[in-house]
């Protein structure tokens, strides 16, 4: 039987680095296996479903380009694939168990349902949950509860003994005694609403998914729906809860983390691809030190027998350092054109650039293609070539340990040094830089770090020595100048 796995998110919030892991699990294993990868859209909670969270999905998985070979958009045999179109199913699959004498009405009111919960939170100890009110009605109570109009929901009559077993291919066998799972869940809302459970056991069944890959949060529901496939009489899929994704401190990665939804690592200019590799890296390894994937090697070599039992780590710094690796790999004429629509965003270029403006582009492109991790940066990193420097902070140009005075002598012997830079190696430049800091007897930094800030405005630039040729001596000169005379405002008398 070939394989079949499905990503079958709720659409109440934006996608995730946790939820898009699941999704890659998923596709990888079933290309692995020639198989299919369905998208079922499991919207019936209503209250909480948004239109914006259903867009996004879909944008997210566009971005990263994995496509899916059944689902909403594109159909399928096995349609349709999104629950809120079929409602009558449930409802359908409901009844079938009400009649097997495996689920029964339950017409506890809102009111009496507080008033148990008052009572058993009086007592930690006793019984929790539904107490199971109307579990045994007769059949005529039942009429007669239905002919006053009362309104009722299903629920699932849990076994009161024994003990549910089922195997996860990551986590071995689990076990769950029955009357440790919650009591009688409801499976059908006095609307006709599905609840989680019936919706996605009776999808599961009907659109023949082998295996569930998904959270290890949802290993509780696992005992619950092996019940329930039992009660139907149906053979249960392959279960595989996959590792938790936490935070370097050990925690279930949240937004007290940083971002983590795919909408913030998209606009930040992470590449697809290097958010592919490094999500996929979170709780499955292929050994012990191979690290770079691309979408098409994952393709090929996920097997569920490599995933960890353990928790997987999702660290921030290490997929920025990702990033900046597959920056680096990446064609020029497409890196470029990623990087453009940052350069307009930002107002550094035109709506449309000018052949002058993408020159100028095109000569710090080498130097920019080195030093950036993620592609946001490049406005910061190429805006000194396009904008004057609005005002300076002169204490920038001030190193700590270094008395006003001193530092603008610095840059004056810098200044000096700058007026025959064009003429000399980058050797004699360094070696004129180095002498200069001698004979003020300060270090090379102190000399070289307030031209950066001259340049830029900042403490940060490209390579110095590029980016002084980038912007030309001339320029630089006028932007020494202008940062001299601030310090001189700023310290006054001090400074001379
Ligand atoms: N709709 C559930 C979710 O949002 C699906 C869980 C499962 O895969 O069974 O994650
Ligand atoms: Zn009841």
């Amino acid at each position: 039987m070939s394989v079949r796995v499905r990503y079958a998110p709720s659409p109440t919030g934006l996608q995730h680095i946790g939820g898009v892991r699941t999704a890659l699990f998923n596709y990888f294993y079933a290309k692995s296996m020639g198989g299919s990868f369905i998208l079922r859209v499991e919207d019936t909670d209503q209250e909480r479903y948004s239109d914006e969270s259903l867009q996004d999905l879909y944008d997210t998985f566009e971005w990263l380009g994995i496509q899916w070979d059944e689902g909403p958009d594109v159909g399928g045999d096995y349609g349709p694939y999104i629950q809120s179109e079929r409602f009558e199913l449930y409802q359908k699959y409901a009844a079938q168990l009400v009649e097997a004498g495996k689920a029964y009405p339950c017409y506890c009111t809102a009111e009496r349902l507080d008033e148990m919960r008052a009572e058993q939170a009086k007592d930690k100890k006793g019984h929790q949950g539904y107490d199971r009110h109307c579990r045994d009605l007769s059949p005529d109570e039942r009429t007669a509860l239905d002919a006053k109009g009362l309104k009722s929901v299903i629920r699932f009559k849990i076994p009161l003994e024994g003990t549910t077993i089922f195997h996860d291919e990551v986590l071995g066998d689990v076990k769950r005694k029955n009357r440790d799972i919650s009591p009688d869940p409801i499976l059908l809302k006095s609307d006709g609403f599905p609840t989680y459970h019936l919706a996605n056991i009776v999808d599961d069944h009907l659109m023949e998914i082998t295996h569930i890959m998904r959270a290890q949060e949802w290993l509780p529901s696992g005992s619950l729906h092996v019940l329930l496939y039992q009660a139907f009489g149906w053979e249960p899929p392959k279960y595989c809860h996959l590792p938790m994704v936490m935070g370097k401190d050990g925690q279930k990665l949240s937004k007290r983390h940083g971002s983590t939804s795919l909408l913030d690592f998209r606009k930040e200019g992470y590449l697809p691809e290097a958010l592919i590799n490094y999500v996929s890296m979170i709780g499955w390894s292929y050994d012990d030190s191979r690290e770079f994937f691309t979408k098409e090697e994952l393709e090929k070599l996920f097997t569920l027998d490599k995933l960890n039992k353990a928790p997987g780590v999702f660290d921030y710094k290490k997929l920025i350092w990702f990033d900046g690796q597959y920056i680096r790999q990446k064609d020029d004429a497409e890196l470029k054109a990623l990087l453009i629509p940052y350069l307009i965003a930002d107002g550094i270029v035109s709506d449309i650039p000018t052949a002058e403006e993408l020159a100028i582009f095109d000569g710090a492109y080498p130097i920019i293609k080195e030093r950036m991790k993620v592609l946001s940066e490049v406005s910061g990193l190429v805006r000194f070539l396009f904008k004057d420097i609005e005002s300076y902070q002169p204490e920038l140009a001030v190193p700590k340990k270094l008395d006003p005075l001193t530092a603008y002598k610095c840059l004056q012997v810098a200044r000096e040094i700058l007026t025959g830079f064009e003429g000399r190696s980058d050797e004699d430049n360094e070696e004129a830089f180095r002498k200069g800091a001698e004979d003020m007897q300060v270090n090379m930094g102190a000399v070289l770090q307030p031209v950066r800030v001259a340049l830029t405005g900042t403490t940060v630039s490209p390579p110095l020595f590029e980016s002084i040729r980038l912007l030309g001596v001339e320029k630089t000169l006028k932007r020494v100048d202008r940062l001299l005379e601030a310090i001189f405002t700023t310290y006054g008398p001090e400074s001379e």
